[in-house]
């Protein structure tokens, strides 16, 4: 069996974590490392590691998660936008082997991004 990852880690509160949502499927949590005023981390409590990794029967997951972010943002009252992000891959700079959602806010985001 692969090592967990910080993510399941997170799940399991093996390790500690601010949690802003949490429902049967999803649950959202500030990220350690923030690149913006707000930055939070939404991810599936399944484990899948990356897009690539996604199956049909996890479509509904996946639209239960912006659902979530729905929520989070009028929770935390992000009525001038926000951005979403995924990292999908070496490329793309994803460290954590945990498909996950970037919600950034607080500040302007350039485009095309960097
Ligand atoms: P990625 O580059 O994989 O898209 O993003 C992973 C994100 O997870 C990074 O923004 C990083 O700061 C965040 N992160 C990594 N380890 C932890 C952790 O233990 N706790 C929290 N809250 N965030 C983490």
């Amino acid at each position: 069996m692969s090592p967990k990852t910080v993510f399941k880690k997170i799940i399991d509160r093996e390790i500690p974590a601010d949690i802003v949502y949490e429902d049967a499927d999803c649950i959202a949590f500030k990220d350690i490392n923030p690149q913006a005023p707000v930055h939070i981390i939404v991810i599936p409590k399944k484990e899948i590691p990356n897009i690539e990794a996604l199956q049909e029967e996890d479509a509904e997951l996946i639209g239960r998660c912006f659902l979530a972010m729905q929520t989070i943002a009028t929770q935390l009252g992000l009525s001038q936008g926000y951005r979403v992000v995924l990292n999908n891959g070496r490329d793309a700079g994803q460290e954590v082997m945990h498909l996950h959602f970037h919600m950034l806010a607080g500040r302007q985001f350039g485009w095309p991004p960097g």
